[in-house]
């Protein structure tokens, strides 16, 4: 493998450190779901995976059936959860491969209890609960009975989630689901993991806890909650180095649609990443790049593969220094919740679309 100028430094150590504040604060009472879906939220799954488990996660969770299946090739005892849907035709391979999966229909209870019994094994599932997102979950009571009285069926969790809206609407949800619990276990019905908290509710509704979190984005230390009940910090650092500086003169254009033009005589940079490094193109003349301690504004439109900086102010500039693009907002640096409000999306969103073109060091 080569590494090219446009890399993405990852910090195995911080994302151990996050991890073990995460569980600090959840208590040793509370388990803690890993979440790597979307490639561990750009950082590389496969790669994060042996750090999360040395350190104590309870469950990687991840989107799809598919994802925990290219987990599976590489970490063949870990334990692995599918937060979304899977389709009815993969559910035998979810039991082959003793991946746990979310279910809400009698309907893959019984096609999941028969492949279980086949493999003569147990479908291990946690039961969706809906409680208003009104996104995956039921809410009958029968439908969640009729799962339960199924076959090769353990059902070791229970769970549900948050639209975030405000306190008030997270706890009628909260009420709602248990409700649905306590009427379940009522009946006998008793459940090892019960779990409605992602990150942001898990760090500001201790009470939200139960018996498990689902944590992304803290681990990536990402910090959309309020309140500073735990301590975490970002482990991704985006770099590249200058291509090439060319002088222009005041009244020059730069890029497509010489969209921008130069308003005095300009130091121009160009930089080998673009959209298809996942950077926003909405980004493109509106955000910056660090050279040598100085925010250096991008200018004209983002390219697929490369863009320009103005590094008119930054003394000594050269050809081949390093442009950090993401850092962690320190020494004039755009953190990812910076980029997030610049491009109008969610911290998560920068993170997850970073894309596989730039190669991931871990260090
Ligand atoms: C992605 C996901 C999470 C993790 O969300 P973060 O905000 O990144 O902590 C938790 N639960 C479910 C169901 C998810 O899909």
């Amino acid at each position: 493998m080569i590494i090219g100028d446009t890399s993405i430094h990852i910090s195995l150590k911080k994302l151990g450190e996050n991890l073990d504040a995460v569980r600090k604060m959840a208590g040793k009472n509370v388990a803690v779901m890993a979440v790597v879906k979307a490639n561990g939220y750009g950082h590389g799954a496969k790669e994060i995976a042996p750090t999360l488990l040395e350190h104590g996660a309870d469950y990687l969770g991840v989107a799809r059936l598919e994802e925990a299946m290219q987990l599976r090739e590489s970490f063949l005892k870990a334990p692995l959860f599918v937060l979304g849907f899977t389709p009815d035709r993969f559910l035998q391979t979810a039991v082959e491969n003793d991946i746990t999966l979310t279910i809400f229909s009698a309907h893959q209870a019984r096609i999941l209890s028969e492949a279980a019994n086949k493999l003569n094994k147990k479908a291990v599932v946690h039961l969706k609960i809906e409680t208003g997102f009104n996104r995956l979950g039921t809410d009958s009571i029968d439908e969640l009975f009729e799962i339960l009285k199924t076959p090769n069926i353990y059902a070791e969790g229970i769970y549900s989630h948050l639209a975030l809206k405000d306190r008030a609407s997270d706890e009628v949800q909260l009420e709602k689901f248990m409700n649905i619990v306590n009427e379940l276990e009522a009946k006998g019905h008793t459940f090892r993991y019960r779990h409605i908290a992602d990150s942001i509710s898990a760090v500001d509704y201790p009470d939200f806890r139960l018996d498990m979190i689902r944590t992304g984005a803290v681990l990536y230390g990402m910090k959309g909650f309020e309140s500073d009940n735990v301590e975490v910090q970002p482990i991704m650092t985006m770099q590249t180095r200058i291509s090439r500086i060319r002088c222009i003169s005041k009244g020059e254009g730069v890029g497509y649609d010489l969209e921008w033009t130069a308003e005095r005589d300009t130091v121009a940079a160009t930089l080998p990443f673009g959209y298809a490094d996942g950077y926003p193109r909405a980004l493109g003349g509106k955000s910056y790049v660090t050279v040598r301690g100085k925010k250096c504004p991008l200018i004209g439109i983002m390219c697929m593969d490369q863009c320009v900086a103005d590094v008119t102010d930054v003394d000594d500039v050269k050809e081949g220094d390093i442009a950090i693009i993401y850092g962690d907002g320190t020494q004039n640096t755009l953190s990812v919740a910076e980029a997030a409000q610049k491009a109008q999306c969610n911290k998560n969103e920068i993170l997850c679309r970073l894309a596989a073109r730039p190669v991931r060091i871990y260090e």
